[in-house]
Order: C-alpha cells, then structure tokens, then sequence
C-alpha cells in the first residue's frame, strides 16, 4: 500500500442508541465490517453499542449507510453519531467485552414471536431442538417478561437458573450463529420443560411432549386447559364447543364480554373471518396482537366467544408451544389439527394475569381443569394487546412508513418500546387512569409506556401497578423528578401519586383528563406544533374543572394549557355510577332533558316498569326525583353514555355486563348503507341533543329498525362532529384535529368522521402508537406535566 493511501485510511468512532441489544445487532456489525474489510471492533455498553473502525472514507459511509439499511428484524436505531479520527492501524475486526456506564440506559425489547427459522427447526425431526417447546434465538423469544436487571445478560434473566450444555454455550458463543448471544437459548438438554398437571393438585400427570399431546386431547374433548405463556397463563378451551365455552364463562366469572381466540394460520383465520391484504400482515406482524376482525356468518365459532357482536379477536400462535399445541404429532409436513382455541386471560374477571405457577394453581384452580405448566419463570407478566386495522390511514397513501394499526390494548409485543418524544425531557412519571391503566416514565427524549395493567379498582391490581413502576424505574434507571396524575383525587392512581410526591417531597401535577388524552394524541404523533389544535375528546368519563363528569369535549388545546370551546349539554346522570351499568337510566334523563314524556312504549320506559313490579319498588318515580332533586346524580356531558341512552332507547340493550357494552352492540347493528342522520343543536358552546332525541323517538314510533337508527345515530355524531370543528376553525384558524378518548374504538364513527374532516381539508390527528381509550392517558399528561414545568 503507497503512503498516499494509508493516509487516506481514517477511522469512524460510532456510537449507536435505540434496540440494538439482543437482537443480534454485534454479530450483524462483526459480518458486516468484516464483508468490506473493515478492522477495528464492536462492543455494548449500558447506553447501546459503540463501534470504532478503520477504512478508507468511501467504505466506511457505505458502512454506515448499511448499519442503517440492513440492520437485524428487531432492531431500531433511534440514534447514530459518528466522529471521524485517524486509523487506528487495527489489523482485524472483532467482538469486545461490554463495557457498563454509570447511570445509562437503553431500551429494551419487547418478547418476539417464533422466527421462521425457529419454526423450521421446531419441526424439523434431524435438529436437536425437534419439538421443543423453548426453541428461540437472538431474533425471537422472551425479552422484556424474563428481565430481571439490566444490562441484558443472562445472569439477570429467569434464565439464569439453567446451565448452558456445551452444544448450545458454543452456539452462544459464536459470532456467525443465529444464537450468538442469544439469552434465553436453550434445548431439551439444558433448557427448561413442560408438563400437565390435572387439577389444582401439583401432581404432575404427564411431561414434555406427552404433556402436550394431553393438553390436546383435554382441549379437544372439551375442557378447560391453563396454558402458562410468555407473558401468563391462558384459560383455553374449544372455541367451536358452545358447552366448553358456556363453562368458561361461568368460571371465570365473565358474561358477555368476548374471548381472544388462537388460529394456526392464516388460512384458518380466513375460513372465520374476513381479512384484508393489510390485515393479514398486522395479523402476521413479529407483535402478534389480537386484531379484531370481521366475523364471517357461517363460521362454526361458538356465538358464545362474543355474544352480539360481529367481530371476532384472533391470533396466530406465538410461542413454539402455541405452534406444537395446534400441530398434527409428527406430520411432515406439518399440518394443522386442532379447532380454534379461546385464548382468555388467566385470570378471575378484573383481576390481573396470572403469571407464576403457585399463584395459578392458587387462583385458577377452580377454573382450569388441568394446566400446562413450564418451569421458565415470567418475572414480568404482560398480557396480549388488541389492535384494529383502521383502512383510512392505509389509503391515504403518504410516503412515510405508516402503519395502519390503531391499538386498543398496549401489551406484549409493544410494551416496554418506548414512545419518541418531540423534545427532551426531565425524568417524569405519570400515574395513568383509573380503568385500563398504564402509567408512564419518560427519560432523555423517550417516553416509556407500561404494559396494560388493568381496572385500578382492587388490591391485586393496584400491587401489580406498584410493582411495575418500580421495575420500570430500575430497568430504565429513572429516578422521577416530578409526576403527573390525574384530576380525579379517588382514582388509585392518582392516590399513589399524592402520596409519593408528599414523601418524596416532588411537585405534582394534576391534569384535567380530556386535556390528557388530546395531549397523548398529539405525543402519539411527534406533534410539535405551533398553536392550539382543535382536540374532540369523546368518552366514558373524566372528571371536569367544574366538578361535573365530562365525556363529550371539543378543546382548544397544546401541550400546556386547554380551552374547552365546545361540549354536549349538561344531562343529570341518575343514580351516579349506577347509570354506566344501566343505559335505560341515561335515556330516562335523555328524554327528560329532550323534554319528551316517559311513555310506555318506550323500551327504556317498559323496561323500568317492568323493573319496578318485580322489585316492588316505584323506580320510574325514584329516577324522576333524582332528576328533579338532583339526588345521588351527577352531571355529565358524556358521549359514552348518550351511546349508551340511544342503545337503550333502540332496545338493544337496558343494562350492561362490561363497559361500553351497549355502545359497542349500537355499532354491531348499525346499517352500513344508511345515509340519513339525526340532527344535533349546536347553540354558542353547548351541543344539545333535544332534535336528535325527538327524531329517535320518532323513528322508533314509525317502526324504523334499530340498525337503521344506529346508522342515522353514528352519522349525526360524526356530522355533527365535523360541523363543530368547522365552526372552531372559523373563530380560531386552526385547521388541525385531534381524535382521542374511548369513543374513537368505535370504528364506524371513526370512519365516518375522519372522512368528513379531510373532506373538509382538516389535518387529521388519530391514535397509533398507544390507545386512544385510558390506556394511553399517561403519555398525555407526562407531556402537560413536561411543558407545564418547562414553561411555568
Ligand atoms: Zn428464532
Ligand atoms: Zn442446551
């Protein structure tokens, strides 16, 4: 080599932030230095993974350019800096030591369904790992459910507890194989078991691959199984045997609302559902959510796995064990067998997931007939997430990678990824909602969503809300300097942050709840923007300013402040919470608030009477009192329970087994053809519904359908909806719209409204990263919290 060459030779010193460990990310680099001839090294460190390398500049940039381009399935780079040096005059590349940093840290993976090399392997009868139900490697398997600590190193994983054989420490030894480094590794030698257990009596009946064919001839003749997965148990049964299903609903204490259900593969999916291109990729994604889909009429589903409703919740296996569950012994090829599975949480209703086996024999034991166990301990558990296809964003053809994915439930898979923040912030955390909890901590320029923790509204969960943070806070080192809650001073939640800011002496922040979900709409989407957006929260319940129980909200809202420009009038809710659980109350108040008579013919009305002989008990005239005299009755302006009022009024449904039932069943009914609509008043701030109310009455007098009163109910609120922003821009000039809170799950709605604003020529803002029900709400007041402290 000439001189003139050598002192072209430079280095490039890289440091690399975002998922880059245990995803196979140094063997990657180490095969791609070593492919252009590049010398130097790679190592981790607790904040990512640093790379010093020799070569001259035009291959050390395609270097780069390809640490970018071809990085490993389950990686993300959020970050890659780069300082140029001179040579170093290494003469080979290799894999260093991890080097650990005083007080750094990093993301770390969420748990990855099976590769397709795995599942080569699994049922593959020459490879040593033929049929095990704990084949992973570095680009799938447990992550987040089996870390203890951090750095992720074996030591700090439920793994530690196995011993590596000297076939499986020299795949994790070595640089160029699939396993190099991979933590969980693991085969029949070395690794951990199954077996079935019959009862709650600890008695082991059958193990390893008998207990799986055990498993499946319980389950194929009708019994309830607890399968311990990667993030918990699952209560399987049968999900085309009306009986095995019926059985679980009675044990489980759960009655209407519907069950998760496991299908093999696509193709099975298909014969039970209708599914899009798009579809069949999210359903096919590494997360491997539950995505609700369209229910096909002649699938031999059991009614009974989602009682009214024309959707079904369906995912495709995504451990080994869920794969060798479903397979036909031995096949080859291998061929699927069994029926689809319900796949419902491990858990009594509205408690948490089981996740440790004491505790499952403990607490399911009279639901499960027999349980298949493993000895691979969950440190974390963390159930499945739901998600929704939403078509309008797919279609709206933008160059940027979007996903048309509209989460639900944020769990396995997505959780712990943390959420981009548009700007840098101080260590936060923020204590989340009362139902469909998750809390939030925020660090550098990421926000750190928690898994789905639950309906804060007993012991189990609220521990289970405790422990998470704490873990939370010493995975991702984060030391809270001030947390969010918020408004509602009874939510648990927010209870826990009282308490904590008065022991640790930090600055509280309450956030009014509907700012909070506009605001987590806004984080969801990197919103940095100038100026107020136009955010229409619509849901459940939230507490307001003004101590009434809001729900129906347009805002003039950033990050700091809001103003409330619009809302649904003021309605008594009737006997307080009562009024959730029972829909005919709210559209007593309705009526009344319409100025419309409680005539018997009136499926609400009918149904009170009906009530009232049967308790003995004149509970028309107890509702009218708490009207008139505002008696044990708030005021609301929700929108979730005028959904409600107006499925009572339709006859679809006078009280209710989960929330937001009956809203979710308006939606199943509604007639997709049906163009006409109901009409709301919209007089200065106040959106009454005296019209609408007049029309469904009437429609219902004449005899019209409720699926066609659905429709024209859907189509008001969205018109209406669109009409209210039109107006807003008008006053303010802001053309921008954020959708968020529980009522935007309703697809129908969401469908109908985003088509009319960007119709209209609004920019439209939906969720997509984390739910637009309370499951998102912590984001948004880590982000009020956030600006309020940075702004005063
Ligand atoms: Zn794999
Ligand atoms: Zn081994």
């Amino acid at each position: 080599m000439s001189e003139d060459e050598r002192t072209r030779l430079r280095s490039a010193r890289i440091h690399i932030s975002g998922i880059v460990q245990g995803v196979g990310f140094r063997p990657f680099v180490y095969h791609l230095a070593t492919r252009l001839g590049l010398t130097g090294w790679v190592r981790n460190t607790s904040a990512g993974v640093d790379i010093l390398v020799d070569g001259s500049e035009e291959v050390l940039r395609s270097f780069l350019q390809a640490l970018q381009r071809e990085a490993p399935a389950l990686a993300r780079i959020d970050e890659c800096r780069v300082e140029w040096g001179a040579a170093n005059g290494f003469t080979t590349f290799e894999i260093v030591h991890s080097q650990a940093e005083e007080g750094a840290f990093q993301p770390i993976s969420p748990d990855v369904s099976i590769c397709e090399d795995c599942l080569r392997e699994l049922f593959d009868p020459l490879d040593r790992r033929y049929r095990y139900p704990f084949i992973n490697c570095t680009n799938c398997g447990p992550r987040f459910t089996i870390i203890k600590s951090v750095p992720y190193d074996r030591p700090n994983t439920t793994m530690a507890v196995f011993p590596l054989c000297s076939a499986c420490a020299a795949e994790y030894e070595d640089p160029t194989d699939r396993r190099f480094h991979a933590q969980p590794v693991a085969c029949p030698q070395c690794g951990p078991h199954v077996w079935l257990e019959k009862g709650a009596t600890g008695r082991v009946s059958a193990e390893r691959d008998e207990a799986i064919l055990a498993a499946r001839d319980l389950l194929r003749q009708g019994y309830i199984v607890a399968i311990k997965g990667l993030g918990g148990f699952h209560l399987a049964c049968d999900a085309t045997n009306p009986l095995a299903v019926q059985e679980l609903r009675r044990r489980k204490l759960r009655v209407d609302k519907p069950f998760a259900l496991m299908m093999p593969d696509r193709n099975m999916v298909e014969a039970h559902c209708w599914l899009s291109a798009a579809e069949r990729a999210l359903l096919e994604r590494r997360e491997r959510p539950i995505l609700i889909l369209r229910r096909r009429e002649d699938s031999p589903i059991a009614a009974e796995v989602a009682p009214n409703q024309n959707t079904l919740g369906v995912m495709l296996p995504y451990t080994p064990l869920h794969y060798l569950l479903f397979a036909a012994p031995h096949s080859q090829p291998v061929t699927f067998d069994m029926p689809p599975l319900v796949m419902t949480s491990g858990n009594l209703s509205e408690e948490p997931l089981c996740y440790d086996n004491e505790e499952a024999r403990r607490r399911l034991g009279a639901l499960a007939d027999a349980f298949l166990m493993h000895n691979r301990e969950i440190y974390m558990r963390c159930d499945d997430a739901v998600v929704r296809m939403f078509p309008a964003l797919a279609a709206e053809g933008e160059r940027v990678r979007r996903s048309p994915l509209y989460p639900l439930r944020r769990a396995r898979g997505f959780a712990p990824d943390p959420i981009p923040l548009p700007w840098e912030t101080i260590p936060l955390l923020a204590t989340g909602a009362e139902l469909k909890n998750t809390f939030c901590l925020t660090r550098g320029r990421y926000a750190f969503l928690s898994h789905h923790i639950g309906d804060m509204q007993n012991y189990e969960t609220l521990r289970s809300f405790e422990e998470g943070v704490l873990h939370y806070e010493r995975l991702f080192r984060i030391q809270p300097q001030a947390i969010a809650c918020d408004l509602h001073p009874d939510y648990l939640a927010s209870r826990y942050a009282g308490e904590r800011a008065a022991r640790e002496n930090l600055p509280l922040i309450a956030v009014q709840h509907h700012h909070a979900h506009i605001a987590a709409c806004l984080a969801d989407n990197g919103w940095k923007g100038e100026g107020p957006v136009i955010g229409v929260a619509y849901d459940g319940a939230g507490l307001g300013e003004d101590g009434a129980i809001w729900g129906g909200e347009f805002l003039l809202a950033d990050y700091h402040s809001y103003q409330r420009v619009a809302h649904l009038s003021y309605v008594p809710q009737p006997g307080g919470d009562l009024a959730v659980r029972e829909p005919w109350r709210m559209a007593l108040a309705w009526l009344r608030a319409a100025g419309l008579p409680w005539e018997d013919d009136l499926p609400p009305v009918a149904y009170a009477r009906q009530l009232s002989s049967r308790k003995e008990m004149p509970i028309l005239e107890v509702v009218c009192r708490q009207i008139e005299q505002g008696v044990n009755t708030v005021l609301t302006s929700s929108m979730g329970r005028l959904f409600d009022a107006v499925a009572a009024l339709c006859g679809v449904r006078q009280w209710v087994n989960y929330e937001a039932q009956a809203a979710v069943e308006l939606e199943a009914l509604a007639e997709g053809r049906e163009t006409a609509y109901y009409s709301f008043d919209i007089e200065g701030d106040v959106i009454s519904a005296r019209t609408l109310w007049q029309q469904l009455v009437a429609d219902l007098r004449a005899g019209e359908s409720p699926a066609v009163m659905a429709a024209r109910f859907h189509g008001g609120v969205a018109q209406m909806t669109v009409e209210v922003c039109r107006r807003l821009r008008q006053a303010t000039g802001s053309h921008e719209v954020a959708l968020s809170g529980g009522v935007w799950q309703n697809m129908l709605l969401l469908a109908l409204t985003v088509g009319l604003l960007q119709g209209e020529g609004f920019r439209v803002y939906l969720h997509r990263q984390v739910p637009a029900n309370d499951g998102g709400l912590a984001l948004g007041q880590a982000a009020v919290a956030w600006t309020r402290l940075r702004e005063g």
